[in-house]
């Protein structure tokens, strides 16, 4: 790479004078590393240190040590010739103490046999705090849409997926090997009728902790008012009906426990399908029809397909 060379051509040496000295941004000529041999007036503008102050003064000494290792690193490429040129951000102490964000881009010129450095540097504070302030918007902006995103997939009273996200979900699944249970609790209607509606929330509350606790592994969603669903993929379907029939029977034994303390006696029956099917709402279809199938049995129970009944390969 080519150095630049510093002429002594046509303008005069005033002009030279007249133009450093009053450039907007500050300029430094930097030499033996990091020493400052000139700053230009607007240097004492931007961090508040006279021109004649500088004179001597060590540049990396003034640098926010979280800046520091950066600068330094591109000071060091410059001196061994590894770059030419560069620009970089840092903080810069200002003569009030205060921390100030400047933007400094520096240029290599030949000092006898070694390198020194014609540098200038603006405040761009303000850039900075916009950019801040834009981050903090962003980080706002997508909080408030993961919040949004749950809102919109998760069912308020008990915290499960809710059906809009169960059937994108069923959706994926259903080109997979994977079984889904519906499950809908036996006769709550009674529970509303004889403990009053809040008791009702209550159970639906348990009664989705009990699942999720259950199926640790599988999708657990409430798809209506006292309708679950769990999706169980890579999961043969005769391991899926003995985790329903064990689901079940805990909850025939334990059934669920108000914030009264009074014990509620809560059932469930559960059709199983399982893939292949020809679609997310064909594999609801079936399990559906297996869950009357159980209500109308007798309930509390799991009712699947036999395996005449279960489709041939889609
Ligand atoms: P089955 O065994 O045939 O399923 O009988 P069931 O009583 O469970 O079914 P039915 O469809 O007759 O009644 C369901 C009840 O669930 C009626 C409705 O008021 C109640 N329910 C639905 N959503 C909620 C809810 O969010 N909170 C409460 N407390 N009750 C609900
Ligand atoms: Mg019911
Ligand atoms: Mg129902």
């Amino acid at each position: 790479m080519a150095e630049r060379i510093i002429t002594t051509g046509a303008p005069p040496a005033d002009l030279y004078r007249i133009i450093a000295e009053n450039v907007c941004d500050g300029v430094l000529y930097v030499g033996l590393g990091d020493t400052c041999q000139y700053a230009s007036p607007s240097v004492e503008e931007i961090i508040g240190r006279s021109p004649g102050s500088m004179i001597g003064v060590g540049l990396l000494s003034i640098i926010h040590p979280e800046d520091l290792p950066e600068v330094e690193r591109h000071c060091i490429e410059l001196l061994e010739r590894r770059r030419d040129r560069f620009t970089i951000e840092f903080r810069a102490q200002h003569s009030n103490g205060r921390w100030v964000w400047l933007e400094a881009s520096a240029r290599a010129v030949p000092d006898g046999d070694k390198r020194s450095a014609v540098t200038s540097v603006r405040d761009i504070r303000w850039r900075k705090q916009l950019e801040d302030q834009l981050l903090e918007a962003l980080n706002e902006a997508e909080e408030k849409a993961q919040a949004l995103e749950r809102l919109a997939n998760s069912d308020p009273l008990t915290g499960l997926a809710n059906r809009r996200r169960f059937m994108i979900e069923l959706e994926k699944a259903a080109r997979r090997a994977s079984t889904l249970a519906i499950c809908d609790i036996d006769h709550f209607k009674v529970i509303n009728d004889q403990h009053g509606h809040q008791a009702g929330d209550e159970a639906l509350r348990g009664f989705a902790a009990a699942a999720q606790a259950s199926f640790p592994d599988a999708l657990v969603a409430r798809i209506g008012g006292e309708e679950f669903a769990v999706l169980m993929t890579d999961t043969p379907v005769e391991d899926s009906v003995a985790r329903c029939d064990a689901f079940l029977a805990g909850l025939a034994r334990d059934g669920c426990t108000l914030p009264s303390g009074e014990r509620l006696a809560l059932t469930a029956s559960i059709g199983i399908a399982a893939t292949p099917c020809l679609d997310a709402s064909e594999l609801m279809q079936r399990a559906d029809r297996l869950l009357y199938a159980a209500k109308r049995t007798g309930r509390n129970r799991v009712a699947c397909e036999q395996p005449e009944e279960q489709r041939a390969v889609a």
